[in-house]
This record gives C-alpha cells, sequence and structure tokens, in this order.
C-alpha cells in the first residue's frame, strides 16, 4: 500500500487542498519529502476491487473523500480544516 502525509500550505482550503509531503511510505515513488502536492476530493480507496485494479478508484464502493468521512484509521477527514492529511 502507498501512503503519504502533508502539512497544508493554507488553512483556507476547503476540500480540495494543496500541502507540503512531510512523511512517505515504503513503496511510495512519485513523491518525497518537501515536495508540494495537491489533493483532490477523495484521499483513499481499498486498492482490492475492480474498480481499483483498473485505476479507477473514483469508482470504488470504499472509496474515502478528503471531507466529512471515516479515514483507515476511524477519524473523520476535515479537508482543509485539518493540520495535517494523509493519503493512501
Ligand atoms: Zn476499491
Amino acid at each position: 500500500m502507498l501512503s503519504l502525509e502533508f502539512k497544508l500550505v493554507d488553512r483556507e482550503q476547503k476540500h480540495e487542498i494543496v500541502g507540503v509531503v512531510t512523511k512517505v511510505g515504503s513503496k511510495v515513488q512519485k513523491f518525497k519529502v518537501g515536495d508540494k502536492v495537491g489533493v483532490g476530493c477523495m484521499v483513499g480507496a481499498c486498492h482490492s476491487c475492480d474498480s481499483c485494479a483498473n485505476e479507477l478508484e473514483n469508482y470504488c464502493p470504499d472509496m474515502i473523500l478528503t471531507y466529512g468521512v471515516k479515514y483507515f484509521d476511524g477519524t473523520i477527514t476535515q479537508g482543509g480544516y485539518s493540520g495535517h492529511h494523509g493519503c493512501r
């Protein structure tokens, strides 16, 4: 599983946000600590269903939105209102 965490650049952002990478998982290849990143309206998916296998995570029945839903760790995503964010 790929994962990264980043700190938001602008706290006024809401569901589509920009930040700087603060931590990356061992399988992350496209990002490194210090990179600027943008995140759309979703931050996670199951990565095991047919949609995810075909790079269509936005159709995943377990898709995790950037704001207002339960994240992998059980917390509720807070979009641009949070200080840090994680993506998988
Ligand atoms: Zn899926």
